[in-house]
């Protein structure tokens, strides 16, 4: 994360172990203690909404290098809540040294010692994801953010802070918003909260799209068990402007021609991709594609037709996935997630949408 002293020269910073001063400039203006006071009021910021209300279901992570204390008490601020169902995670321990990885009704937190990327996803998803920047190298700080937003509950928050080191950082802000449809919620030098946007709501709002469906690649969606109808990239790239590739759910219907009558004349579920397909594309080519799952069975295929899609939320970046397994867990977890959102009160009406008439 060295990258993220923007505007401090390296010398400026001072390896904690050793001693927490900056030195410089602009650390002159802005000493420890004050940073330690602003990251206290952008975390307070964050749990002023869990105020009030019952904490009992609230989980957090806290993902910070090692075991040592930080200088912001996160876990006692936490409890002070009345939040106690926390799981820390220390990034930069080898898990062979300690036997314990997981306690489970203990007074401490809970504890994971491993790599983000390892934690099981039943131990998520939270509402708040607090990450010590120093658990990030730089090469790794997207993935990272990544799979914090992968964690985080919508309406959730993503807090990434340090109390040394600037980390309001350009190029990872873009990466977040635009990226991983992240918003912006606060940012300090030492604290960037970033909010997963409620119901997964498509920043920008919804939007509506026609298109012919087309052959896809041949690799064998249906085969996998989910199909994929290919929308002719032609006929959508206006109305697909702006988004980033990655996964989205919404409403689609099969338009009736006179020759192709393959529709019931229903609007159903849908869980679509933007992308590139990074899993079977080994050469980079840069085609787009874009591909609807109709939560239905049809009897027959509909190569030809011309399908209504409205997108109403978007779930998760394009990824690599290692193998087809993992990629069709992922898969399945999807279609879980677009479901629940859809059969939900904010986004079952625009089934209805005149925009389907
Ligand atoms: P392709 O690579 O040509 O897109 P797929 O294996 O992805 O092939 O299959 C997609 C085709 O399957 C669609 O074009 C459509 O005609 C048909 N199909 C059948 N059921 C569905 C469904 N539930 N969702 C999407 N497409 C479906
Ligand atoms: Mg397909």
């Amino acid at each position: 994360m060295n990258r993220l002293i923007r505007g401090i020269g390296s010398s400026c910073w001072v390896p904690r172990h050793r001693q927490t001063i900056c030195l410089g400039a602009r650390s002159r203006l802005y000493s420890h203690g004050d940073a330690v006071k602003s990251i206290d009021t952008s975390f307070q910021k964050v749990l002023h909404e869990y105020e009030g209300i019952n904490t009992q279901n609230v989980r957090v992570l806290n993902v910070q290098r090692g075991e040592k204390a930080t200088s912001v008490d996160i876990v006692g601020m936490l409890r002070s809540k009345n939040i106690n169902d926390i799981l820390s995670i220390y990034s930069k321990i080898d898990c062979k040294d300690l036997s314990n990885n997981t306690l489970g009704n203990d007074v401490e937190p809970r504890v994971w010692h491993g790599h983000l990327q390892s934690l099981p996803a039943y131990m998520g998803p939270f509402q708040m994801v607090f990450v010590h920047a120093d658990a990030m190298e730089e090469s790794e700080e997207k993935d990272i953010l990544r799979q914090c937003s992968l964690i985080t509950r919508p309406g959730g928050s993503v807090v990434i802070w340090s109390s040394c080191k600037v980390v309001c950082d350009e190029p990872l802000i873009e990466y977040a918003t635009h990226n991983l449809c992240l918003e912006l919620a606060d940012t300090s030098p030492n604290v960037l909260v970033f909010s997963v946007p409620d119901n997964f709501a498509l920043q920008g709002g919804i939007r509506c799209m026609e298109g012919e469906i087309v052959k896809g690649y041949g690799r064998g969606s249906k085969n996998l068990g989910v199909p994929t109808a290919n929308l002719s990239p032609v006929d959508v790239q206006g109305d697909i402007a702006g988004l980033p590739s990655g996964v989205y759910f919404g409403w689609a219907k099969l338009k009736t021609s006179e020759t192709q009558q393959e529709s019931d004349g229903l609007v159903h579920k849908m869980v679509m991709n933007i992308g590139k397909r990074p899993t079977f594309i080994k050469d980079n080519s840069p085609d787009i594609s874009i591909e609807v799952h109709v939560m239905h069975s049809f009897q027959q295929d509909f190569y030809g037709q011309r399908m209504k899609v409205l997108v109403v939320g978007y779930l998760r970046p394009e990824m690599k996935f290692d193998t087809i397994e993992i990629l069709l867990n992922r898969i399945q977890t999807d279609i879980g997630v677009s479901r629940t959102q859809l059969d939900g009160e904010v986004w079952s009406r625009y089934a209805e949408d005149p925009f389907f008439d």
